[in-house]
């Protein structure tokens, strides 16, 4: 489901021209919908509603202020994996008692941060990570919360490079080995053996490895709950969307073409797990980032060129991979609209950004209809993992990002300043 729409041939987010905004804020530009994130975030939380859980947004798939604020607002905790994010979302007015910190390589400063703010619990990766959590808990007098990441290794049949919860990956215990590491955790002083997580991998877009999972370590999670007194069992995150537009049309009959098509939606989900989760008698927690945000983002640029060359149609634009790096880095697909609807023969099409990179493009060999300079396009599902894998490659300052809501926009994240880029660097003396 989304909420960018043509009206009257112009396309819309929400109730507001998305022309309008590029006029107003320049290009590239982000432009997030309120009402598309509120409704993915109700959507898994009614789904969920047969069980007591608590969904965590990750925090890694957008970090802006006011998302997260939007997000704290509807009841999200935050999962998060730096210190830099926990002190985000405090700053956004989230409450740290739904924070979870997971991550492989947490420093003793964030251990001790997350500590002194009272995290909900630390999702932790390995043993040593354990006895440091302990270390440092122990030197704070307190008491560290802590579920340990088990690895099912069950393969979630997405991209390798979102594929988290197999032995080749670098994430979490391996299941063998998870009783063991909590009958030592349990006899470290300062450590309170909350509960247990996993997270199997990203864009998962069928059921059955969540399934798989979940019924590998139930007996598991069962002997370990009962002996620890834990409070929660995360699943992790990891429900797909559609990034393909064959499927996606915004309509209320939307998530059920998306049944139909036999494509993972929290109905599915929650079919298939409730009845496996709700006899364990624990908290449940989800973690999901892109099934929330990630249909709710748009990124607008302008059409600089128009190159042809005996093989290719190149349209060059003015956002490029450091603004949106997925399609280099993932090989994503993203649909890639005008914001002008036009009549006439679509065109096979290269649509690239200007860096000096071959991987700098958003599409290959493409259909689109035909643009000329000073167009615009806007990439959809980008809300997810876009602005916030930007960097400032190239020396391209970050792009600005508004969000809408019904006929309202407002800027909530301004274009970053050109000199600020190099603000932090010096020029030592001695260089003559
Ligand atoms: C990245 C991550 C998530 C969120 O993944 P999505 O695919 O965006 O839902 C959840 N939990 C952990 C531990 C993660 O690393």
């Amino acid at each position: 489901m989304h909420s960018f729409r043509y009206q009257r041939g112009k396309l819309y987010c929400e109730e507001v021209s998305i022309e309008s905004l590029a006029e107003e804020f320049g290009t590239p530009l982000y432009i997030y919908s309120h009402h598309t994130i509120d409704h993915h975030f109700r959507t898994l939380n009614q789904a969920l509603a047969p069980l007591d859980h608590q969904i965590f947004f990750a925090m890694k798939a957008n970090s802006n202020l006011a998302i997260l604020h939007d997000l704290a607002g509807m009841g999200s905790g935050f999962d998060l994996v730096s210190r830099g994010e926990l002190l985000k979302a405090i700053a956004a007015g989230a409450d740290p008692a739904r924070c979870v910190f997971a991550g492989v390589g947490k420093t003793e400063a964030e251990i001790e941060e997350a500590l002194r703010r009272g995290i909900y619990s630390f999702n932790v990766e390995s043993e040593p990570e354990l006895t440091r959590i302990n270390k440092v808990a122990a030197r704070l007098k307190k008491i560290a919360p802590v579920a340990v990441r088990v690895n099912p290794n069950i393969d979630a049949h997405t991209h390798a490079k979102i594929t988290t919860g197999t032995y080749e990956n670098k994430f979490g215990i391996e299941f063998e080995q998870i009783e063991g590491i909590y009958a030592r955790a349990s006899k470290l002083k300062n450590l309170r053996l909350r509960g247990i997580q996993m997270h199997i991998g990203s864009q998962l877009t069928e059921v059955e490895p969540f399934e798989l999972a979940v019924k590998k370590v139930l007996p598991l999670v069962t002997r370990l709950a009962a002996r620890h007194q834990f409070d929660f069992f995360s699943i992790g995150g990891g429900l797909g969307i559609i990034y393909n537009p064959a499927l996606a049309s915004g309509s209320s009959a939307w998530w059920k073409s998306k049944a139909a098509a036999g494509i993972l939606t929290p109905a599915i989900f929650a079919a298939k797990l409730i009845p496996l989760l709700k006899p364990l008698g624990l908290k449940i927690l989800v973690e999901p980032g892109r099934f929330i945000v990630g249909n709710a983002g748009a990124l607008v640029t302008r059409v600089e060129y128009v190159k042809q060359t005996g093989k290719k149609n190149f349209v060059i634009v003015d956002a490029a991979m450091n603004d949106l790096i997925r399609p280099a880095f993932y090989d994503s697909f993203h649909e890639i609209v005008p914001l002008r609807q036009r009549r006439g023969k679509a065109v096979s099409s290269d649509v690239v950004g200007g860096i000096c990179e071959s991987g700098d493009y958003f599409c290959k060999d493409r259909l689109l209809s035909k643009v000329s300079e000073g167009d615009h396009l806007a990439l959809l599902s980008v809300g997810a993992y876009g602005f916030a894998m930007a960097s400032n490659y190239n020396s391209r300052p970050f792009a600005a990002e508004v969000l809408v809501s019904g006929t309202k926009a407002a800027l909530v994240r301004e274009r970053q300043p050109v000199d600020s880029l190099w603000a932090l660097e010096k020029i030592p003396a001695w260089i003559k």
